[in-house]
């Protein structure tokens, strides 16, 4: 199937303007929906946000091989930096004297942090759950920390960034009814601690979303978007999704449970995901989502088009002067071939990392902005049909989700 040329336009085409009138951080409005798909704009300490939006995965306060002006010229709005990492490396409180992550990143969009909780609870071995809270080993030294729904809210104050993350238990995809029900009980408790605690600990205009648990199960998750929706939070995640589940079960329970979330506040699916994932994840309503599948891949040799996903180190590209892809707009397509980028890859050139990471992020951006355009414009169901053409032809079976 071609692909529809309403898909292939500048990425940044309708990106927030700096001119727009300014509102309080956390404000959040739904300009257009259609079923239960929106197009929204959410406003935080450094902008806006319009949503959809895939934020690209910065770990360590950086994505990999690229600068605040590269990810501005593929269309990136906000990106996620994890807080497990920094509280490791370089330090929360070294980045806090460094004048916080914007600063020390010369970045000055909107970023997400998750609040590390994911990256503990994935240490199996190295840690230890009570009711207040977790001590853990790090995969770095082994040195021993603890870890509250209070303690993840300073390492973010610290760390300066725009949307905080609670604390939350997300059991492994293999959890028992028995254990989800646990950690999604634990979750509430500390999601009210933080309710409270976020007043006191972060600073003015910092956001901070809950989490919602459960597992694939519609009853858990159904009570708990009933226990969560009540607390002060600007916007709610879905986690513990993308953790071993089957892909078609992660989606069935984003289509179920994103749209009982609060209509009025942003929804955010963490750690999706693949094309497949973003095209359901944005027809079920979900504002917000982030995965390192784009950069991740690049520097794998795995290259994201229109045409499909491209393993760069294939010997048949080794004398292909085309660009990597013909549609899209970004500096690594304008300038560079295919062969070159091979050329970059089998020299180990570290210039390999940037274009081809820049080029998977403006695909991401290129293919989620397509349907951010289509709710705004009035022709989602058309644009939504194209891109699962794509998908179709393409993209399916989705390879296994990964996470940070
Ligand atoms: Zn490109």
């Amino acid at each position: 199937m071609s692909v529809d040329p309403l898909l292939h336009v500048d990425p940044c085409a309708d990106l927030p303007s700096r001119d727009l009138p300014s509102r309080a951080p956390g404000h959040f409005e739904v300009l257009a929906h259609e079923g239960d798909a929106r197009a929204g704009r959410l406003w935080t300490a450094h902008g806006p946000v319009h949503t959809p939006c895939f934020m690209p995965v910065g770990t360590y306060g950086a994505v990999k091989g690229l600068l605040r002006e590269d990810l501005r010229s593929v269309g990136s709005q906000t990106i996620l930096a994890n807080a497990y990492h920094l509280t490791h490396r370089p330090g929360h409180e070294r980045v806090r004297e460094l004048g916080g992550l914007h600063t020390m990143m010369d970045y000055d969009g909107p970023i997400l942090t998750d609040s590390g909780g994911f990256q503990v609870f994935s240490l199996r071995g190295l840690q230890k759950i009570d009711d207040d809270g977790v001590d853990y080993r790090t995969h770095f030294d082994g040195s021993k920390h603890r870890m509250t729904p209070e303690s993840v809210l300073q390492v973010q104050a610290n760390l300066g960034s725009d949307i905080c993350m609670i604390l939350d238990h997300c059991p492994p995809g293999d959890a028992t009814p028995s254990q989800m029900r646990a950690a999604m009980d634990r979750t509430t408790r500390w999601a009210q601690r933080a309710a409270t605690a976020r007043h006191e600990i972060l600073t003015p205009g910092q956001l901070c979303f809950g989490i919602v648990q459960g597992g694939t199960d519609s009853q858990l998750r159904g009570e708990h978007v009933q226990a969560m929706q009540g607390l002060d939070f600007d916007g709610f995640a879905l986690g513990g999704l993308s953790v071993g589940e089957p892909v078609p079960r992660m989606h069935a329970t984003m289509a179920e449970v994103a749209p009982t979330l609060p209509p009025h506040k942003p929804r955010y699916v963490m750690g999706i995901g693949t094309p497949w994932d973003l095209w359901k994840a944005v027809s079920c309503g979900v504002d917000m989502f982030d995965c390192v599948i784009p950069s991740r891949h690049a520097r794998n040799g795995q290259l994201f088009t229109w045409e499909g996903r491209f393993n760069i180190k294939g010997a048949r590209f080794r004398d292909d002067g085309a660009p990597l892809d013909h549609r899209c707009p970004c500096a690594t397509c304008q300038r560079f071939s295919r062969a070159y980028l091979r050329h970059l890859h089998d020299s180990g050139d570290p210039l390999y990392v940037r274009l081809s990471t820049l080029h998977n992020i403006a695909f991401f951006h290129q293919f989620v902005g397509a349907m951010r355009r289509g709710l705004v414009q009035g022709n989602f169901a058309e644009v939504s049909k194209a891109l699962f053409g794509v998908i179709s032809d393409h993209y399916l079976p989705a390879e296994t989700p990964h996470k940070a």
